[in-house]
């Protein structure tokens, strides 16, 4: 199907560095690939708990195929689930934890559920769904760390209260990954820093998804990253067709890793 779109993919092959002066991206197998445009949609990865006492090895992130297999099989009736963050993520792990006869506390540190993706009315309707579901939840409160307790763990708050569980899962947002900025000297702001038509400082580098920031009408021009991949997409396109100086569409040299997703 990509091969139709005269796209070329190469599998388990990964980014390592562009050279703007010769307009080349260096690939792990060591060929280099010449480009007159080039998008980078790199993603990003889980933020991890990195503050919190004894968590290596034992919270579990949700972003790859294999993390919601490994997810699914922990996910065993009548076990005690701590999960941390209450956005997204959190809430759609306790549905199916809960669903699944999980026995499920939430934690959140900020004031209210999904502070920063919907209006507070909203979130007290979701959270009163979730409690009458058999989600507990918590609010404003942060772990200090996790204990090894036989099988199971003992996870600490801040304000000194402990629970025990049996595992303990994290979605607290995401960090954009932007390692091949340090070989660009492309700018960072929350993710690669592109404008609202998806265009870097170099107007023959792209960015979209979730390794990028742009500036958003509706906030002001407040740079912001968000989930609207198709929409943004879409926008991107468009830039790159107007490109004034290649005056054609991109013929992409697509490349992208064919191999399951790593394990974050
Ligand atoms: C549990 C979960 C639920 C979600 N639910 C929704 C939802 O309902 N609706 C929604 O709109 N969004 C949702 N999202 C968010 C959505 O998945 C992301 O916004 C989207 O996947 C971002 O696409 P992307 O192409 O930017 O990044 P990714 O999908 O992360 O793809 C980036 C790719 O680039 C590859 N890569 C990275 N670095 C290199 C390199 N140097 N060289 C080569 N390849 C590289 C990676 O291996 C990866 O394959 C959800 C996310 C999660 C984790």
């Amino acid at each position: 199907m990509l091969a139709e779109q005269s796209i070329d993919f190469v599998a388990n092959v990964s980014a390592e560095t562009i050279d703007r002066s010769t307009r080349t991206v260096s690939l792990s197998n060591g060929t280099k690939l010449r480009f007159s445009k080039l998008l980078l949609a790199t993603g990003a990865s889980p933020r991890r708990l990195d503050n919190v006492e004894g968590k290596d090895g034992i919270v579990l992130y949700l972003r790859t195929f294999f993390d919601a297999l490994t997810l699914r099989e922990r996910l065993q009736p009548a076990t005690d689930i701590v999960i941390v963050g209450g956005g997204f993520i959190g809430l759609e792990i306790a549905a199916s934890a809960v669903a699944r006869g999980c026995r499920v506390t939430l934690l959140e540190a900020a004031s209210r559920l999904l502070m920063r993706g919907v209006p507070e009315v909203i979130a007290n309707r979701i959270a009163a769904k979730q409690r009458e579901a058999g989600v507990k939840i918590l609010i404003s409160v942060e772990i200090e760390s996790i204990l090894g307790c036989g099988s199971r763990y003992a996870l600490k708050l801040k304000d000194g209260k402990v629970f025990a569980c049996d595992l303990v899962v994290a979605g607290i947002g995401a960090i954009p990954k932007t390692r091949l900025a340090a070989t660009s000297a492309l700018s960072i702001d929350n993710g690669f820093r592109v404008d609202d038509r998806l265009q870097s400082e170099d107007s023959d580098i792209f960015a979209a998804g979730d390794c990028c920031s742009f500036p958003h009408p509706l906030y002001a021009g407040r740079r912001i990253r968000l989930y609207r991949v198709r929409r943004r997409a879409v926008v991107l396109v468009g830039s790159i067709r107007r490109d004034p100086a290649g005056g054609r569409s991109l013929r992409s040299n697509v490349q992208h890793r064919g191999a399951p997703a790593q394990r974050h």
